[in-house]
Parts: C-alpha cells; structure tokens; sequence
C-alpha cells in the first residue's frame, strides 16, 4: 500500500472491520479501491475511522462502505464475482484482433517509425496472396465469435491488391463460418485514390491514421517527399468524411479516427494539438507516448522526454478538453475512456495494452508479411530489430492450439498478470490497469515488469491520479463529460453482413 499520509500506523488496523482493500492519497482525499474494482474517495478523518473500525452501524459513512463491499461482515461474495467476471469477459473467448502486415514497403519515413519501414523497392516485404489465404484460414481458426482483421504495414495501401485478396477471401470463408467480422486499416493516406476509397467505403473498412499535431510538428516527424503529410492527411480524413456522410452515416459516429504520437516536440503544443484535431473533425485523441520500439529506439535522444513533463502536458491537453466539452464541443481522449470505463462502469473496454492479463496471444496475434506469427504487433517490431522472443508460430505450419497455447504465450500471461506483479499487487489501481509484457521485456529486459522503475507504469499512475482527482472535484460539467466519454456507441455499419 502506498501512504504519505500523517496516517494512524497499520498496527491500528483494525483486521476484523474492513475487507481487503487498497488505498492511495489523492488530492487531500484517500483513494481506496477493493478486490472487484468497487472504489470511494475518503476523507483523511474517514479513512482514519474506516480502518481502526471506528465506524458505527447507520453512519453515514458505514452505509457507503458497506454499500461499496468494503466491510468483511457484509461483505457481498456473489456481487464482487459478478463483478470480476463482468471485468474479465474478454477472457471468455479468443483472440478476436488479428494485426496483418500486408508490407513494410512505406512512401513516408517518420522519426519514430515503430514498423520499422522499409523502402518502396523492398518488394520482398510484401505479403503474397498465398500467404495472405493461409494467414486468413489460421485467423478463422480463432474460438472468437468475433474477428477484426486490422491492415498495417509498412503503409497497406502500397500492397493493396492483397489487401482486397484477404477482403474478398475472408468474406467467402465467412459464410461458413459466420463470424462477426471487421475490416480496419491504418494509413497514412498519402497512397489513397478515389478507386481505393471506393472500394474501401463498399467494403465498410473502418479507415485509421495518424496526425502528430499542427502541420508544422506532423511534417517535421512523418516526411512525406515532394508533398506536406499533414496537408495529405488532411485532405483525405475530409474526402472520407464526405464519403460515410453521402452514405447517411452519423457524422458523431462515423469518421476518421487518428493516432497522435507524443514527441518532445508537442509537449508545448497540447492547446494546438487538440485544436488542430479538432479543426479536422476527429473526436477522439489518445495522447500516447512514444514507444521504445522500432526506429524510435535510435531516435530516442531526439524525441524522448521525462514522463514527469509528460503527465504535465497530458493534465493541460484534458483540461482543456473538458474545457471544450463543457462549451459543447465533443472531444474525448482515449486513455481518459478507457480507464474512465473500468472506474465508472465495472466493464472493461478490451483495450489490449490496458488490460490483466495482457492482450498478448490471447485477445490478438500479429501476422507478419512472411506469415510469422506474434502475440502482438510490439513482438513484431522487436523481432524487425533482431529479437524473436515473441514469435509463436507461422500461418503456413502451426496449428492453432500451438500457437495460443505456445509458451511464450503462458508466460506473457503469467507475467501480466498484476495480482502476482511486486509493486501492483499493493497498487490501488490494480483494477483498471495493465502493463504490456513486450514492453517491460523491451525496457527491463524481462516480460515480469519492474513497475517502481517503468515509465509506462509511471504514466499509468499519474493518469488515473489526475482522473481521480478530477472525480474528486466533482464539478457536475466533468462529471457529465466522463459519462460522455464512457458511453460506447457501436458502430455497427463497419459490421459484415452476416451471412
Ligand atoms: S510510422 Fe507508418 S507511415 Fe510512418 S514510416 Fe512507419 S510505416 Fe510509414
Ligand atoms: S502498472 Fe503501475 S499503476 Fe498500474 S497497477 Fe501496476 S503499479 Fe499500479
């Protein structure tokens, strides 16, 4: 348990009153959090009586921590299991996500590349369509009622005629095996032409790309020769904004979400950063930080920054959106959703990188263009960088139960998971959170994290530090906008007919 508090000493516990709980300070309150997720924001006198059980039966305050499943004698076993269960749903089924490097051939050449790119004649990293049937015929073999085939690259628009190959492909298998099926593709757009939107749009292949900020930070990090990227970008998120509004599609639901990559270079710029995504219609923005992988390892010197002035820069970008919010502009950032959604709901998002245990072969596998699989796309940009430790089989010889039962597997999901985690076993945040193996492996040079000493860890914290802080306050335009942001609407157009 973490305490800086001018607290009664844990001797004082009284062991016979509460449940097991956590508890952390946030703001002049005290965060405690139990076992199923269930949380209260206490006074220091409150939290002071809570634990010498110093609380008597009608207070006020025993109503809210029995009420909450923080009294051993009231405590509510079948309500904290359906809870838990309703929290880990997303191990009920399979790996639905499923990563297709169709090629690493890539026109733009960004500092941070973590697909490590490589040039447009390095035609040997395309896909072929023979691969591409195999990998399409392994993913059908998920035990998942659901399957999203994402197209990355490299940039996918380079090997599209394989891209329409696994389209077409993957529906035919569908009508057999009647799937709930998806198509997303992550683009930098610069390779887009009407006849591909075209068939894009047919398809309802949900489109993705990145924007680094205001064009003057977007051009600097992703180069695009002869032409500005953020000018291209720009213009195709509106094309194909214009294109699901001529199809009577819901302009608040469908659109072109982007990715921001956090460089050193926007920390200053959090105030242009959402107003440049917002000028541009996307109505969400997830404030990542850099990873370690890919090109950004080498350019790391240039573009890496303390996490400290990251949460910094994170703290006035989400002010600032709440800001916007409360005015009636719509804008969500997507960290905030996700957590916001374990902490307000109970339910968990699925987000594969914030979850226990990890998404990792699990909920994903990666497919590279060679047909090598991974638990994740982090293992196939390490692999790029000369470490195999991820791969866990290939579409043309593994079997299916090989692959998700492979070892590496095993112990990506023992090592993720936090209840035997030194530092997030006491952690109060141990509900919500989630700390990807690849990259504790890549950082610490061990899938079992050392948490005290990782940034991702650190970020984790100071996010839901400030989410907790800002429920504290309580301002009613807040509250209503985290409701906002936890409110999922499906979008069921991007859905295949089923057969
Ligand atoms: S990040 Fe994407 S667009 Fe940029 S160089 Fe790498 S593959 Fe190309
Ligand atoms: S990763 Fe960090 S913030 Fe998350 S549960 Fe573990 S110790 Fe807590």
């Amino acid at each position: 348990m973490t305490t800086h508090l001018p607290l009664a000493p844990l001797a004082e516990l009284d062991t016979r009153g509460p449940a097991m709980f956590r508890f952390r300070r946030v703001g002049a309150r005290v965060l405690v959090t139990n076992q199923e997720g269930r949380w209260l924001l206490l006074e220091p006198a409150e939290f002071d009586a809570f634990t010498r059980g110093k609380v008597a039966p009608g207070d006020a305050l025993f109503e809210r921590l029995k009420s909450h499943n923080f009294l051993r004698d009231h405590y509510d076993v079948r309500a904290a299991a359906a809870m838990l269960r309703a929290r880990k749903r997303f191990l009920d089924s399979g790996p639905n996500l499923h990563m297709a490097v169709v090629t690493l051939r890539c026109n733009e050449t960004c500092v941070y590349c973590h697909a490590s790119r490589a040039d447009l004649d390095a035609v040997h990293t395309d896909m072929t369509v023979e691969t591409a049937e195999k990998m399409v015929d392994f993913i059908f073999r998920t035990t998942s009622p659901f399957i999203t085939i994402e197209f990355q690259g490299g940039e996918p628009l380079v090997n599209f005629p394989v891209v329409k190959h696994i389209i077409v492909y993957a529906l035919t298998k569908n009508r057999a095996a009647a799937k709930t099926l998806e198509f997303t593709m992550v683009s930098n757009l610069s390779l887009m032409d009407e006849d591909k939107l075209a068939y894009l749009i047919d398809h309802k292949v949900q489109i993705c790309t990145s924007i680094d900020g205001p064009a003057a930070i977007h051009d600097k990090q992703r180069i695009l020769p002869m032409a500005s990227a953020f000018d291209t970008a720009s213009r195709w998120i509106k094309r194909i904004n214009e294109a699901y509004a001529a199809k009577g599609l819901d302009p608040t639901l469908y659109h072109v979400e982007a990715l921001l990559t956090t460089t050193r270079a926007t920390l200053p710029q959090w105030k242009e950063v959402v107003d440049t995504y917002v000028a541009l219609g996307c109505r969400a923005l997830f404030l990542r930080p850099v990873d370690p992988f890919g090109f950004a390892a080498k350019t790391g010197p240039k573009i890496e920054y303390p996490r400290a002035e990251y949460l910094a820069f994170y703290r006035r970008a989400v002010d600032y959106m709440l800001e916007l919010n409360a005015r009636g502009v719509e804008v969500l950032e997507r960290y905030a959703a996700i957590f916001l959604t374990k902490i307000l709901k109970g339910e968990d998002p699925n987000f594969l990188d914030v979850r226990w245990p990890a998404g990792a072969g699990l909920g994903a596998l990666a497919y590279n263009h060679d047909g090598r699989i991974f638990t994740c796309d982090e293992g196939r940009m390490l692999d790029a960088m000369g470490d195999p430790t991820f791969q866990i089989g290939h579409v043309a010889t593994s079997k299916y139960r090989e692959v998700v039962g492979h070892e590496t597997v095993r112990a990506v999901t023992i090592a993720s998971n936090l209840e035997a985690t030194p530092d997030c076993v006491d952690c109060t945040y141990l509900p919500y959170c989630g700390v990807p193996p690849s990259y504790s492996h890549k950082t610490q040079g061990t899938v079992f994290g050392r948490m005290r000493e990782s940034a991702l860890c650190q970020v984790h914290k100071g996010i839901q530090d400030y989410l907790f802080e800002k429920l504290g306050e309580g301002d009613p335009r807040t509250l209503k906008t985290f409701e906002q942001w936890t409110t999922n609407r499906p979008r069921d157009h991007f859905l295949q007919d089923r057969p």
